[in-house]
């Protein structure tokens, strides 16, 4: 497939040029895609019968295949444009790289079986957007328009510098077309400028009325006249691009903006003896040996199985409800695992990004409780790298910084890298990949990147895909009566659990998430029984990564509270023979806590505990699976706190006991007035709904796993129902804030 991108300054007559490339390869039974990439829409007008096409951004609904927005045009080609916003608003660019993320969301190209794309690109190019086309798997060989006036030439020179910024990506600098407005000019300075940046002119275009001609006719020029000198100039353009092989395509060596200026003024004539010294533009991808003359690793792209994933899944933020929710509508994966040691994860954002991951007992900010503080034995979770992208940064385009920061790291030789690329270099256009792909990287084995934080957690699905590799490449020997434990927090009482476990006879062999490291893997396979910590954003992954290992699993409700933690060591033990030493065990610890247990749980009947939820939050409320494992509802009973429900309802509904129903926020905030809850449940971190109105707050970060958790659990429930701070203060926050929820 060729995939030919023509740049250039604006009204040099790239469409004209495009348009009848694509005509020539269409006459010569090739099947074409013609894609115009240009706010205005023109570049298909001569192409299509029937005026402007409809564009990839009028396209209401905006998903699924980009097929149905293929026209064909009157030569048999497939023609798309871009389109773009109303003049002065919005972002042309990012319409670009919208497009280009739905071609290769549906792999139109390879799909469709092209021989010839070509890419139409408007003026310079003024982004990342517009560069989009220069991403992997797209544009190949760029072809830039310029006549003989001088800006034209310095706008080629700066498209000379994009090509060099993308060759990681295979893309080379096919050539120069001078379409002349006069044609009895001087051409020697144009060739003089051509060798300075190390390319050539492929064709010098005459000014010709017939080409106006068959733009009125809204026709290319081997429609109305294929033996024209024009005609026949065209389709020796086609035929030399078409055949040029890219791998023979020196880099370019643009001018740095002062030698343009300087070289100019004689027309090209004098040495640039000082320019190649001092590498006017340094490449983004070093040159790597062995790859052509002067070419950078790659040609066919620069990763040998880098997979790249479009994941699109957002949360609830600012959404129309947002002032009745109180739950976070989704189970994050539990602390994102970078200490794998031969695997990168670096995350590409702003440092406000992080703020709607779960903090950690680090120190991380966070927007969201979490109920996954890392505190335990092995210390906090490594916090991931990230570029922490600045405001300047964003505008001048984050990739080199992520290239630096994986060079810092010395990538090379790593199993895998991780890049998750967040919203601000998506919207920004930073081509990831390549910047990911960059020389440092050359030996990994996987190279990911991941846009958005999905839904589906596509994150530790690959993550775990590196774990099995290193547990199938290991046979360690049997450890009778060992399970592994998979997913349960690293916190302190986790090892109160192994120690019960240790005390009934059995061996906890690995511990695995939020433990990633490669010993932890490698002892796996020595275990009898695997038991999964049941949350659902990750038991899928344990089941579909881990279930058809030589080995039993369980997936028992998580270890909460007393009767739940009870039940979760008997299945244990009963599932490695071991159930005849639970008893005895059971008996001496509880034993030892349920004195302390009862005077608690005496205390938590004077206390009230309120929830706030619509529809979805009452589901998930109900479901552990989906509170992280946690069952909230349950524990909070069996630890004898009185519950009450604010419960939303379309339509005004009669109370119930201990249920009271609102349909607006003002209703909610009487309701969150009378109430007599003294702390309210939230996963947002300092939720002012609640503190404005005189109530504490507790969430899924307040409960701890196993016997010791439970006690524990119990104590900081009833601290934060005694706490009388907001309930004295609350009008202060009401006043820096009057109605912090206020409904849209
Ligand atoms: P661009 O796409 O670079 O903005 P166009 O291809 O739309 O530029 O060209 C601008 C105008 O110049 C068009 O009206 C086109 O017909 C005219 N034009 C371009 N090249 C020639 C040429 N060689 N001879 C005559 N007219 C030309
Ligand atoms: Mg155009």
């Amino acid at each position: 497939m060729e995939k030919i991108v023509v740049f250039g300054k604006g009204g040099i007559g790239k469409s004209t040029i495009a348009s009848n490339l694509s005509a020539c390869y269409a006459r010569e039974g090739r099947k074409v895609l013609h894609v115009g990439c240009d706010p205005k829409r023109d570049s298909t007008m001569n192409l299509v019968d029937g005026g402007m096409i409809r564009t990839v951004l009028e396209w209401t609904p905006y998903e699924g295949a980009i097929d149905e927005l293929l026209v064909r045009g009157r030569l048999g080609m497939d023609c798309v444009e871009a389109g773009g916003p109303a003049p002065g608003v919005g972002c042309a660019g990012r319409g670009i790289s919208r497009m280009i993320e739905l071609m290769e969301k549906s792999d139109l190209l390879k799909r469709k079986g092209y021989d010839v794309v070509v890419f139409d690109i408007l003026g310079d190019i003024v982004c990342g957007g517009f560069a989009a086309p220069l991403r992997l798997g797209f544009g190949e060989k760029v072809l830039i328009v310029m006549s003989e006036e001088m800006m034209s030439l310095y706008a080629a020179n700066n498209i000379a510098k994009a090509v060099r910024t993308y060759a990681g990506n295979g893309v080379v600098l096919a050539g120069l077309v001078a379409n002349l407005k006069d044609p009895a000019v001087d051409r020697a300075p144009l060739e003089r400028f051509a060798r300075l940046i190390g390319t050539r002119i492929l064709e010098f275009v005459p000014r010709d009325p017939l080409l106006r001609r068959a733009e009125l006719q809204r026709k290319t020029l081997p429609e109305i006249d294929p033996e024209a000198a024009v005609s026949r100039l065209f389709r020796t353009l086609a035929h030399g691009i078409r055949t040029m092989k890219p791998d023979r395509r020196a880099l370019p060596s643009p001018l740095s903006d002062e030698e343009f200026l300087e070289l100019s003024r004689s027309g090209f004539a004098r040495k640039r003896v000082p320019a190649r010294r001092k590498a006017a533009v340094a490449p983004m991808t070093a040159p790597a040996s062995g790859a052509g003359p002067d070419r950078p690793s790659g040609g066919g792209g620069p990763s040998r199985s880098g997979q790249y994933r479009q994941v699109r899944g957002w949360g609830v933020w600012g959404e129309q409800d947002q002032w009745r929710r109180f739950l976070v509508d989704e189970t994050r994966e539990p602390g994102v695992t970078s200490n794998i040691p031969d695997v990168l994860y670096v995350k590409h954002q702003e440092m406000e990004c992080d703020f709607d991951n779960y903090g950690m007992d680090d120190g991380t900010a966070s927007f969201l409780n979490s109920p996954l503080k890392s505190r335990g034995p092995s210390g906090p979770a490594e916090i991931p790298l990230s570029t922490d992208l600045t405001e300047t940064e964003l505008i001048n385009g984050g990739s080199s910084k992520l290239e630096s920061l994986l060079g810092a790291h010395a990538v090379s030789g790593r199993a895998a890298i991780f890049v998750h690329n967040t919203c601000t270099p998506i919207v920004t256009g930073d081509d990831v990949l390549r910047a990911a792909s960059s020389p440092c990287a050359k030996d990994c084995a996987t190279i990911s990147c991941v846009d958005y934080l999905a839904k589906d957690n596509v994150t530790i699905g690959l993550k775990l895909d590196l774990i099995r590799e290193v547990m199938r490449s290991s046979s360690p020997p049997k450890i009778p009566g060992s399970v592994n434990l998979v997913g349960f927090p690293d916190r302190g009482y986790r090892d109160e659990l192994i120690s019960l476990l240790g005390e009934m006879g059995i061996e906890v062999n690995a511990c695995l998430l939020p433990e990633s490291d490669a010993d932890s893997a490698r002892k796996y396979m020595a275990a009898d029984v695997q038991v999964f910590f049941p949350s659902a954003a990750c038991l899928k992954f344990y089941k579909s990564h881990f279930a058809d290992l030589p080995m039993k699993f369980l997936a028992l409700p998580a270890p909460y509270g007393v009767r739940r933690t009870k039940n979760w060591l008997k299945s244990v033990a009963l599932s490695v023979g071991r159930g005849g030493r639970f008893q005895a065990a059971w008996k001496r610890r509880w034993g030892a806590v349920e004195a302390q247990w009862r005077l608690l749980s005496g205390r938590a009947g004077s206390c009230r505990l309120g929830f706030i939820l619509d529809q979805e939050g009452l589901k998930r409320l109900r479901s552990p699976h989906a509170m992280s494992g946690i069952p909230v509802l349950e524990v909070l009973r069996e630890m004898g706190f009185k519950l009450d429900f604010m419960v939303y309802s379309a339509s005004p509904a009669p109370a119930r006991a201990g249920v009271r129903y609102f349909s607006t926020a003002e209703e909610l905030h009487l309701l969150l007035e009378k109430n007599p809850s003294q702390a309210v449940y939230s996963d947002i971190f300092f939720d002012k709904r609640l503190t404005a109105r005189g109530k504490s707050q507790f969430s899924q970060r307040c409960f701890e796993m196993g016997l010791g958790g439970a006690v524990t659990t119990l104590e900081e429930l009833l601290g934060i129902c005694r706490l009388p701070f907001y309930r004295r203060y609350c009008e202060y926050l009401r006043d820096s804030s009057p109605r912090p929820w206020a409904a849209p």
